[in-house]
């Protein structure tokens, strides 16, 4: 007989956000900001310009590490990560089987109850759910 797994744990990123500093918030901001234009510049360069393409995609490496610096220590000790927590912002989780709005079950699935999809019951849908938008 094996124990139950424990149920999956969420991180909620608008409250420890709420706890964080003007000076963290800006630090945060400002690289999510430059990292997310260097890699839409390394997208639309890819091929057309491997000049620009190439300064973009060195800046995208080098903010995916600065943003997980300054996120990593501006949550240190305002939420518990020895769960392994799964961010907030993807929805519901089915707690049998993992799938969420964003990745269905194969077959396709509802939510029958929070924490609980229809495949999980023997009951497929045949369609995957829709992507819901960021609040
Ligand atoms: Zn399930
Ligand atoms: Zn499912």
């Amino acid at each position: 007989m094996t124990a139950k797994p424990a149920p999956i744990a969420r991180f909620d990123g608008a409250a420890v956000w709420s706890k964080l500093g003007p000076a963290q918030r800006a630090t945060i901001g400002i690289i999510a900001l430059e990292l997310v234009i260097a890699n839409k510049t390394a997208c639309t360069t890819d091929r057309s310009e491997p000049i620009r393409h190439r300064a973009a995609a060195a800046a995208g490496a080098l903010l995916v590490g600065e943003l997980d610096r300054a996120v990593s220590d501006a949550v240190a000790g305002k939420a518990d990560f020895s769960c392994d927590p799964v961010p907030s912002l993807v929805g519901d989780i089915c707690q049998k089987c993992g799938c969420t709005e964003l990745d269905a079950c194969e077959g396709g699935c509802s939510w029958l109850s929070p924490g609980r999809c229809s495949a999980c019951a023997g009951r497929h849908t045949g369609r995957a759910r829709q992507a819901r938008a960021l609040p």
